[in-house]
């Protein structure tokens, strides 16, 4: 599919930061907001498809750009408790050189 879509910066910045969410689910929380369920994935308000490069009206997504995108992270979201499954793409893309734990890392040799 060619570059990510998160090469096309509207403003200059790191627009991960700015990205919300789009969900293939929704429920209510207490407070009356729409919060993702089921299937998430990343999704840049302004564009109409999501990071991984689905388009949303044919995947039936539903966008949240209210939700940014950490919300939904198991580890970090306060919108998680519904998210049954991350796309793995999106969030490789999302969070870009942040997950960079390899197991293979190099150590420095000591003298
Ligand atoms: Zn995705």
């Amino acid at each position: 599919m060619g570059a990510p879509i998160a090469a096309r910066s509207r403003d200059g910045g790191d627009n991960l930061a700015s990205a919300a969410v789009a969900a293939s689910g929704q429920w209510i929380d207490e407070d009356g907001v729409r919060q993702p369920a089921d299937g998430v994935h990343a999704w840049l308000p302004g564009t109409n498809q999501t990071l991984c490069g689905l388009a949303l009206s044919r995947s039936r997504l539903r966008r949240f750009p209210h939700v940014p995108w950490p919300e939904i992270l198991p580890e970090s979201g306060g919108s998680a408790d519904e998210v049954r499954r991350v796309c793995p793409k999106c969030a490789a893309g999302a969070m870009g050189s942040r997950r960079d734990q390899r197991p293979w890392r190099r150590t420095n040799p000591r003298p």
